[in-house]
């Protein structure tokens, strides 16, 4: 007997006939003589309508009572699921983020969790029910308010739950069959993975592979639960994301990702010393602007240099804002802006014993006359921002060069 946490995603639960093949596969899970836990999402669109309501009554509304209100989204379909297990004859209870002990901190809309009391869990499970969680929400450590773990937020409770349980597994149903070498709707021969590291996981995950929320794939790394990301439209098996193995090294590259959510901005003239940098990124980081690529141009003179980084295209007029007003202070030049950007990445843990994969990269590139205007690396990753226009031919030629297409 196993313990079996599932997590189903919007379009999973996003109608009620898909909230009857979905509580019939839970059933059959428990059948098959294994314990369950279910976390769901809210019904796909739910929270964005939510989100929409609150944006028509304020222009911005309080984060506290978007929270509470988020929240009823994940409340809507757990129930609606507990409801109709009973009905197919299993014994199944929906409990809120509270109701089964998940402390968070207070920051609102992306609380983090600090712990997970799995005593009520445990009580219904050995008696034989079925537990269902709403997703993407806890409780506040300091004020006992309702908060929420960020968009996308119900795989993160799935995972942190996996985690405190203990579980043998947690099974992400989305409506994709797992991860994939590229975005098959891109490349149409994108191969499936069987499996993946968490490392290469969390590279794809930001690099806009929109599976699964990054921060559940950190806490499945810290805990080591192994998560399978499957379909609840085939339940052909997934992809398994796991610790790293030798077979995983072997691989030089294991996918092409790309996200265009970018932003270029660049500030000219900027004095070449001490300081200017560290100020510059402050004034950005103050407003709560992730930066991401970075290039600093060597100056000739050793006096003015230019600047250049880029942001995710929603921070992007406030970072230029930021970016004039620095420029004054500063003495430096002319600021710009430049949205038709997009960044495609090549992720793998095999990079780090195979070199020439950069090389290869910017061939490939260069070969179908893109130019690279920027380039960053991790261990295990090289990406380059491109002109947007270029995305698609970018990932069909890496993938192709790379050789990752199924023969
Ligand atoms: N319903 C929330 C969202 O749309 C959380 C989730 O689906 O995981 O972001
Ligand atoms: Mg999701």
């Amino acid at each position: 007997m196993a313990l079996i946490v599932q997590k189903y995603g919007g379009t999973s639960v996003g109608s009620l006939e898909r909230i009857k093949i979905v509580a019939q596969h839970i059933k059959e899970t428990q059948d098959k003589g294994n314990k369950v836990v279910a976390i769901v999402s809210a019904m796909a669109g739910e929270t964005d309508k939510l989100i929409k309501m609150a944006k028509e009554l304020s222009k911005r509304p309080s984060e506290r009572e978007m929270d509470l209100l988020l929240s009823s989204g994940e409340r809507i379909s757990s129930a609606l699921v507990a409801i109709r297990l009973n009905e197919i004859g299993a014994k199944a209870v929906a409990l809120t983020g509270r109701q089964c002990g998940i402390v968070t901190d207070e920051v609102h809309t992306k609380a983090r969790i600090k712990s997970i009391d799995t005593k009520r869990i445990f009580e219904h499970l050995d008696k034989g029910e079925i537990v269902i969680v709403a997703g993407f929400q806890g409780i506040s450590e300091t004020t006992g308010d309702v908060t929420t773990l960020g968009r996308g937020g119900s795989d993160t409770t799935a995972v942190a739950i996996a985690a405190a349980l203990k579980a043998d597994v947690c099974e992400i149903y989305t409506d994709v069959d797992g991860i994939y070498t590229a975005d098959p709707r891109i490349v149409k021969n994108a191969r499936k993975l069987d499996k993946i590291s968490y490392s290469e996981m969390m590279e794809l995950a930001s690099l806009g592979a929109k599976v699964l929320q990054i921060r559940s794939v950190e806490f499945g790394m810290k805990y080591n639960v192994p998560i399978m990301v499957l379909s609840s439209f085939t339940f052909n098996p997934g992809t398994l994301v796991t610790k790293e193995d030798e077979e995983m090294e072997k691989v030089v590259v294991s996918g092409i990702a790309h996200d265009k959510n970018q932003a270029r901005l660049k500030i000219n003239d900027v004095k070449d010393e001490p300081g200017v940098a560290a100020k510059i990124f402050n004034e950005i980081a103050k407003h709560n602007i992730n930066v991401d690529m970075i290039v600093q141009n060597v100056s000739d003179d050793g006096e003015k240099t230019d600047i250049s980084f880029t942001v995710s295209r929603d921070d992007a007029d406030k970072a230029f804002e930021i970016l004039q007003q620095l420029s004054k202070e500063l003495g430096a030049g002319n600021v710009s802006i430049n949205k038709d950007v997009a960044k495609v990445s090549v992720v793998g843990v095999g990079m780090r014993s195979h070199p020439g994969v950069a090389a290869k990269m910017f061939e490939t590139l260069s070969k179908e006359n893109i130019n690279i205007r920027a380039i960053s690396t991790s261990e295990i990753k090289i990406s380059c921002l491109i002109d947007e226009k270029y995305t698609e031919l970018a990932v069909r030629a890496l993938h192709d060069a790379f050789e990752l297409g199924e023969e």
